[in-house]
């Protein structure tokens, strides 16, 4: 059997252990420290714009206090893309408001703006009230048509958290994505573009909001001598050590997203010739996503094997390969969610695979997934 080839592996720069050493060595091994701050500068010069970043335990946890921040409470609505994973709905429901999901546009497989302004009109007609945020989402690192969602965004005064968890180094118009709402997400879990082995941050507009963000994320603990609160916190910060390891990451956190391009320009070269296999690229030359995973459409009339087939071939043969994100309407959890449906998310989800696209993935490896689903 020949040997497996995964998604996407956390893949280590080799400084990672320098800095947890030094933590080990002046026993900075707690929540925040120095390699926490290290690591929050590194991220904010990756992103630019002059925005201050907050590092957490989870890009789930930096979600979630993006909403804490916007004020999100118990009865409010939260427009969120449904083609994406749960993590972009869950945290809406913690603070006991609704999700109102709302469709994709079949060329960045993101947020339709003209959804978008349906669905704000008619909660507005139905409920009285203006929905609290939008959670916008860049699946697999491909930006939306981030201009028109702004736009539509601004006309009713809503702000906007980019879900940038899988887009980590991807570009609208050459800036960073994650820079354009009031929030962006970043996420360090083990399979995406970097690794602190699990971790996230929040991508905050000032100094004054990093500060709150972290207040809440350090049980908002009053500043006092004794422990004094006067609002509810999270335990959300980033250890000392999985920081050491970010710092580690970001040394090479380029190389991972150029890599990542790489595979995509040999699947897009290959899959060319192919029929009924389409892959995902960027449908405006403005869009530069950092293709974390690539994903194809499988159009099985051509192929003659559906993408469950296809997958299952790919899986005898040692290949990891998985179907793209099940809309968060057609979950059962969420059963009872108000949505805003065009059928683009449940077209896709019937048809589509996400294919190895990590540090690890050489270019026989590509060969030979190639000739796999050929
Ligand atoms: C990974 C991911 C998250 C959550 O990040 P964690 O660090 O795993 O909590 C959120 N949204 C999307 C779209 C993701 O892919």
């Amino acid at each position: 059997m020949d040997n497996r080839i995964y998604l996407c592996l956390a893949h280590m720069s080799g400084n990672e252990m320098k800095y947890i050493q030094e933590a080990f060595d002046t026993n900075w091994v707690v929540p925040l420290g120095p390699n926490v701050n290290e690591f929050e500068k590194d991220l904010e010069e990756f992103a630019g714009e002059g925005k201050h970043v907050v590092a957490l335990s989870a890009g789930t946890a930096a979600i979630h206090l993006s909403l804490v921040l916007l004020g999100v409470k118990s009865g409010d609505e939260v427009l969120c893309q449904s083609f994406t994973f749960a993590a972009s709905a869950n945290p809406i429901t913690y603070l006991g408001a609704t999700p109102v999901f709302v469709d994709s546009e079949e060329h960045t497989w993101n947020m339709d703006p003209n959804l978008l302004e349906e669905a704000i009109k008619d909660r507005i007609a139905k409920t009285g009230r203006k929905p609290k945020a939008i959670m916008l989402v860049y699946l697999y690192g491909m930006p939306a048509y981030i201009d028109e969602v702004m736009e539509v965004a601004k006309r009713y005064e809503i702000p906007v958290v980019e879900d940038s968890a899988e887009a980590f180094g991807s570009r609208y118009k050459g800036r960073m994505v994650g820079t354009f709402g009031r929030f962006g997400i970043m996420s360090f879990n083990g399979n995406k573009m970097i690794t602190t082995s699990g971790g996230g941050a929040l991508i905050c507009p000032d100094e004054e909001t990093k500060k709150r963000a972290m207040f809440y994320a350090t049980q908002a603990r009053e500043p006092m001598p004794y422990y004094l609160h006067k609002d509810i916190g999270y335990n959300y910060r980033m250890s000392n050590i999985c920081a050491g390891i970010g710092r580690g990451q970001m040394t090479i956190a380029h190389d991972h997203v150029a890599h990542h391009r790489h595979t995509k320009d040999l699947y897009q070269e290959a899959f060319a010739q192919v029929d009924g296999i389409c892959l995902h690229v960027a449908p405006e030359d403005y869009m530069e996503p950092n293709y974390w995973l690539n994903t194809i459409t499988v159009d099985a009339k051509k192929t003659g094997r559906d993408y469950e087939q296809l997958r299952l071939h790919l899986e005898s043969l040692n290949i990891e390969s998985r179907p793209l994100w099940k809309p968060m309407h057609t979950q059962p959890v969420f059963k009872d969610a108000p949505a805003y449906v065009n059928g683009v998310s449940e077209r896709l989800f019937a048809k589509g695979l996400c294919l190895p696209s990590g540090p690890y993935v050489t270019d026989e490896d590509i060969a030979r997934i190639v000739k796999a689903l050929c």
